[in-house]
């Protein structure tokens, strides 16, 4: 719980906020200048740099010491946290604090491990809504990561001291002022003189000039990470930063062994793409959560034919070429099959969630060439899908797989796992789309169905797979239950309408569904409590909730997720769209939780 900080904006663990010192707002990330700190001009300062009496009216964030916090709280304040190995050491859940300052931050870079640990240990110690400060430690490599585990406010203690030991920082690490011919930066220190011209100079203004340098190449880079943070790719770009140093590629990757931290703060859905480029990709709690879901939200329909079609780089998938040729290919009998697309990095993805997010705004590198890590989890992917619908639910008689190359080579090795027979109708399995491909595939499905059968259902079906992809299984029937029901629009942008009134609707920027008041109300009649928001008030039609007014929530909500509105006592009074994880609201004091669509 804090007073003076308020975040604005997350993408995952990484936020957009501000503090609010003296009235003004001071937006986060936020890069001190130990410069400015000294002199008095930051915005934070070490309390005991202001004369006695300076804390009420001060235009400045305080930091204490733990013992000598005032006690009256009429400024935004701060507070050192020590190491747990501290004699002094305390517990920060014991503290209100506007601002946690991490006390001998530098011993964290002693290994990877040290520091995402500490990071998360703090993090999930103090407020939601509170500031956390490591001093002395960024670096223009090391500040994207940081910030991407939860880091607010960081200084330019450590790129400033790297100065007075000749080393010139970059994005992509430390390079010897020795070594270099060249500056590889065009700020005013390396645009006025050369390396050579640098050495040249006593060792005093040397040190001010690359410290100068340092500290603007931090500041350029804090600012690059602000603005990934506000497109929502961050982690994108904290893959491509990590890999100058196996130090944070290390880190990186304890850091996704972090799953509950992560998965509590990654919005279910983004505008921007995912983009799988790098072995980490694999492994991002987007990828993960899909798979689970699959495996536990989602019901496919019976079918007699399960066909498995390669991934294509347009998404959906069904409206690439490739796939206009598969469906051309099988159409008279589409009502028998279940489409179902193997790829990486999201393993399976059944045609009915083909919108969804990510699996309409992922993006990867294809060769034609699976890796060791992808084949073992995209394999995984397929036994976990087959394990339960095939053998456990036995929903298909036939399994016919038309993949080639790498996907094709995953297949096979679960197949024999399982001891399935299946139907591979790509020959000699390189090209999918080849005529004789498609031909093989045209006879192959004839055969087996026999009889013609429109596909009828696949409408339905996509409104049914969604709705238990994003509220948990059986939501999809209670959406669509009755005879009144109709599906109306353009795909993918369907919409459900029960007697002329809408209930819901798929909302292809987000590849979520939308629920209309009348949907949720359909779904709170039927018993549905996930997803619930209490409050304290009867909020407004496009306004928004914030913090304080949440009672309580449904832990699972996520950044993005539909939620139902509820009053003290359990009843209906509106619906939205969640702009905090559910046990982000409860904890925070600070900020819009949800934004009210529609009210009873
Ligand atoms: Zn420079």
């Amino acid at each position: 719980m804090t007073k003076f900080y308020e975040v604005r904006k997350r993408d995952g663990a990484a936020r957009l906020g501000r503090l609010l010192i003296g009235g003004a707002a001071v937006e986060t990330p936020l890069l001190l200048s130990v410069e400015a700190v000294r002199s008095g001009d930051a915005p934070v300062l070490p309390a005991g740099a202001v004369t006695e009496g300076g804390n009420a009216d001060t235009d400045k964030l305080l930091v204490y010491d733990v013992g000598e916090l005032p006690a009256g709280w009429a400024a935004a304040r701060g507070v050192v946290v020590l190491p747990e190995t501290h004699p002094l050491a305390f517990d920060a859940r014991d503290v209100k604090a506007d601002l946690y300052v991490v006390g001998y931050a530098p011993r964290l870079l002693t290994s990877s491990r040290r520091l995402v640990a500490e990071i998360i240990r703090l993090r999930e110690n103090i407020p939601p809504d509170a500031a956390l400060y490591v001093p002395a430690v960024a670096t223009p490599a090391n500040v994207a990561f940081l910030i991407y585990m939860g880091v607010d406010v960081v200084d330019d203690a450590a790129a400033v001291l790297k100065g007075y030991e000749d080393v010139y920082l970059t994005d992509y690490g430390e390079l010897r002022l020795s070594e270099l011919e060249n500056f590889p930066c065009c700020c005013e220190v390396c645009t006025s003189l050369s390396p050579a011209e640098l050495r040249g100079l006593g060792k005093r203004e040397r040190a001010e000039l690359l410290a100068k340098h340092n500290s603007l190449a931090l500041k350029a880079e804090v600012e690059r990470v602000r603005e990934r943070i506000r497109s929502e790719m961050l982690r994108e770009y904290v893959e491509l930063r990590v890999r100058t140093s196996p130090f944070l590629t290390a880190a990186l990757r304890i850091l996704d062994g972090e799953e509950t931290y992560l998965e509590k703060r990654t919005p279910v859905a983004r505008r921007s793409p995912l983009l799988a480029n790098t072995m980490e990709s694999l492994r991002r709690i987007e990828v993960k959560r899909f798979a689970a879901r699959v495996v536990k939200r989602y019901t496919p329909p019976h079918r007699k034919v399960l066909l498995l079609l390669p991934c294509s780089a347009r998404k959906p998938y069904s409206q690439s070429q490739s796939h206009r040729k598969f469906i051309s290919a099988i159409s008279e009998f589409r009502g028998h099959i279940h489409e179902v697309i193997i790829t990486s990095p999201l393993g399976v993805v059944p045609r009915e969630l083909e919108a969804v997010y990510p699996a309409a705004f992922y993006d990867v590198p294809v060769t034609g060439y699976w890796d060791a890590e992808e084949r073992s989890w995209v394999g995984s992917c397929i036994e976990a899908y087959l394990r339960k619908n095939l053998i456990e639910r036995g929903l298909y008689e036939h399994v016919v797989v038309h993949l080639g190359g790498g996907a094709l080579e995953i297949f096979k090795g679960v197949a024999e796992k399982l001891g399935l027979e299946a139907f591979y109708t790509c020959g000699d399995g390189k090209e999918e789309t080849a005529k004789r491909a498609l031909e093989r595939l045209r006879s192959c499905i004839s055969e087996l169905c026999a009889e013609k059968l429109p596909d009828k259902d696949a409408k339905a079906n996509m409104i049914r797979a969604m709705a238990d992809y994003q509220f948990g299984s059986g939501v999809g029937d209670v959406l669509l239950e009755g005879a009144e029901i109709e599906i109306k629009g353009k795909y993918p942008a369907y919409k459900v309408v029960s007697g002329g009134e809408a209930l819901a609707e798929v909302a292809p920027e987000y590849g979520l569904l939308r629920l209309s008041l009348s949907g949720a109300l359909r779904l709170h009649n039927s018993g549905f409590r996930a997803y619930e928001v209490r409050l304290n008030y009867v909020p407004r039609a496009k306004s928004a909730v914030l913090a304080p007014a949440v009672e309580d929530a449904d832990p699972q909500i996520r950044v993005n997720d539909e939620v139902l509105l509820k009053d003290a006592d359990g009843n209906l009074v509106g619906v939205g769209r969640a702009k905090m994880s559910g046990w982000e609201m409860v904890a925070a004091e600070r900020g819009v939780a949800v934004e009210v669509r529609a009210v009873r």
